[in-house]
């Protein structure tokens, strides 16, 4: 039975994609946040690898499974996640988004920075899953706005996701390196601000002198302002952290839990 709870939002540090099929303590961290939600009536996920002209959501009623990555063992391009879509949510969404006309897509489906965590979270594949596409020509300040306007699904009984990363810089990863005090030093950044639920210097967060080597781009980190909009005056509990492979945050964090 779907809940009629207030849901959650939650950002998600997805990370490397082989945290599809791999344990650890990053992952632990997401079986243990998903046992703690009430069964959401379908999920939207913002994610990092969807980024387009426009703002669009997908509206086709089964979702293709991405394999948005190179260089990976052969097992992850055989998972399929086979969570059914939600024309009904994606018109909602078109409706509460008032900020930016909203595309009803029919061609994307489910990135991997969708279905890496909701296979983990979710492995039944059985909540219908919407995702958001991030608008490539707004400003922080404008992602934020739209997260506010998400807001009132959580009443509806939709679980709010964001999946990026805090810091996300792939030119500088070593796998068995020790973080950079660049990646310790703007992850902290992030976390104090969660914290203290000042949303304005996250949405300014390009004023921290580290925020070009934390996200060279910022597709990674635009999620979270998503999530922390949608949060409203919620207070963020983090059930994932740790810098990953020298420069990726995995920090993860849950509004209303
Ligand atoms: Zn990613």
């Amino acid at each position: 039975m779907a809940s009629n709870q207030k849901m959650p939002a939650l950002f998600i540090g997805h990370g490397s994609p082989m945290n599809a099929v791999e344990l650890n303590v990053f992952v632990e961290g997401w079986k243990r946040i998903a046992k703690a939600l009430p069964r959401p009536k379908a999920i939207l996920c913002v994610s990092a690898h969807w980024v387009t002209e426009g703002t669009g959501t997908t509206a086709m009623p089964k979702p293709k499974t991405i394999h948005d990555f190179y260089g990976f063992p052969e097992e992850l391009y055989g998972i399929n996640y086979p969570a059914k879509g939600s024309p009904t949510l994606a018109k909602r969404i078109k409706i509460l988004v008032k900020s930016v006309p909203v595309d009803l897509d029919q061609e994307w489906g489910l990135d991997h920075g969708t279905w890496v965590p909701l296979k983990i979270m979710f492995p039944k594949a059985d909540i219908p899953v919407v995702q958001l596409s991030l608008n490539a020509n707004l400003s922080p300040d404008r992602h934020y706005q739209i997260g506010k306007e998400l807001a009132p699904l959580r009443d509806e009984g939709v679980l709010i996701i964001g999946s990026g990363n805090c810091v996300h810089n792939l030119m500088r990863m070593e796998w068995d390196g020790e973080p950079f005090d660049w990646a310790v030093d703007f992850d902290r950044f992030v976390k104090d601000n969660l914290s203290m639920g000042n949303h304005e210097a996250l949405v300014n967060y390009e004023k921290h002198p580290r925020s070009k080597l934390a996200h060279p781009s910022n597709e990674h980190y635009l999620p979270l302002l998503y999530v922390i909009g949608a949060a409203g005056n919620d207070k963020p509990q983090f059930f994932s952290e740790g810098i990953f492979a020298a420069s990726l945050s995995m920090r993860s964090v849950a509004y209303g839990i």
